[in-house]
């Protein structure tokens, strides 16, 4: 069975076992994850609902997220499992959708652990690709837990952003030592594990970046994945206040809750350069950080090292109209330009496209009924 095949297969029977096990159907059926369309990294689980850590570079408080409290996400394992499976746009297994686990919230909240461990736990019953990142810490006592409960190679991103200056930015979070303590453990316990430079304060984070990286590397962590900084009117004010300037980094000034990219790609470029000084491996994304942590390349990984692509897995044809047709159309016909695979096809949904994005790890372009649909 070819990699689009066994995805769109596996889902119909991981739907079939979890419709056994799940009493309140609906409650699945009903939940975000069962519509949300995959991110740049895979689809996003949400152990929890909001986030009272305080962390002034923060947007969730602009997406409308509480930040005075947080709750676990009411869906149990299995309901999440199942909503996930619901999910037209999701498939399971080694050659399905990639996961990322917490981007708005922290996973290792006191008050989500048990939720978190939970989770863990059904995505591994699901066999997708996970990754998860991380800025709190748990208690040893637990970490077993945490090592059986979550796939053999979940992707753990241990999230820093400053040194010194960690307890103006993040003021509820343990200092950067004691996260980098807990990321050995996991990482001695046999999980990938790259240090998450997140997110990029000009003046600060690459101020003191290359201390951040021999820290890194004295606790044995060798991967570094850099990731860059958005603002709305109410960061760029909290930062302002810290004397970070953002001047020449923005293209505009972002209006209220609306989010704006900071220029940081001279900064990455230059923490790179001390990572790879250092002897670590610099990962282009989180999504490059968890195929290359389960052993394959993805899109992102080609996109940014051309001879990456000859290891993207390959596209059999023979798969590709047997799994359109499992899908409900008719392939027509499909070119690969790598790491982009263009498929012509009759009958399809724009939600298709997520799935063979993800069985064959490229980007996809996708024209049905003389519409066209990109999945990157
Ligand atoms: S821990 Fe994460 S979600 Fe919580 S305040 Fe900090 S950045 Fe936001």
């Amino acid at each position: 069975m070819g990699r689009l095949t066994k995805a769109i297969e596996m889902k119909r029977k991981k739907l079939e076992e979890l419709k056994e096990i799940v009493e309140d159907v609906r409650k699945a059926e009903e939940d975000w994850h069962a519509r949300r369309e995959p991110r740049d990294c895979g689809i996003t689980v949400h152990p929890g609902i909001g986030c009272d850590l305080g962390c002034v570079y923060c947007y969730i408080a602009d997406m409308g997220f509480p930040t005075d409290k947080v709750e676990p996400y009411p869906l149990s394992g299995p309901e999440l499992a199942l909503a996930l499976m619901l999910n037209p746009n999701v498939a399971p297994g080694p050659t399905g959708t990639y996961v990322a686990v917490g981007s708005v919230t922290e996973p290792f909240h006191p008050l989500l652990l048990d939720k978190t461990f939970e989770y863990l736990k059904w995505l591994k019953y699901l066999g997708n690709y996970t990754q998860m990142s991380f800025k709190m810490v748990f208690p040893e006592r637990r970490l077993n837990e945490f090592l059986e409960s979550s796939e053999r190679r979940l992707s753990v991103l241990v999230s820093v952003s400053s040194l010194r200056r960690a307890r103006e930015l993040e003021p509820r979070l343990p200092p950067v030592e004691k996260r980098f303590e807990l990321a050995k453990k996991i990482k001695d316990g046999g999980k990938g594990v790259a240090v998450f430079i997140r997110p990029i304060i000009p003046g600060i984070t690459d101020k003191e970046s290359k201390e951040l990286l021999e820290l890194a590397s004295s606790y044995g962590l060798e991967d570094v994945v850099l990731g860059g900084l958005r603002v709305t009117q109410r960061i760029m004010k909290n930062l302002r206040s810290l004397g970070v300037s953002l001047e020449g980094r923005l293209r505009r000034l972002p209006r209220g809750r609306e989010q704006v990219y900071v220029y940081t790609r001279d900064l990455r470029d230059k923490i790179a350069r001390e990572a790879e000084s250092l002897g670590m491996r610099v990962l282009y994304t989180a999504c490059d950080a968890n195929a290359r942590h389960h052993g394959e390349v993805c899109w992102d990984s080609c996109i940014f090292e051309r001879e990456l692509c000859e290891r993207l897995p390959p596209v059999d044809p023979r798969d590709l109209r047997e799994g359109v047709e499992m899908l409900g159309g008719k392939l027509v016909s499909f070119e690969l330009k790598e790491p982009v695979l263009k498929v012509e096809a009759e009958g399809l949904k724009k939600n298709a496209g997520w799935i063979i994005q993800m069985a064959y790890r490229r980007q996809v372009i996708l024209k049905v009924g003389g519409r066209t649909f990109y999945y990157k």
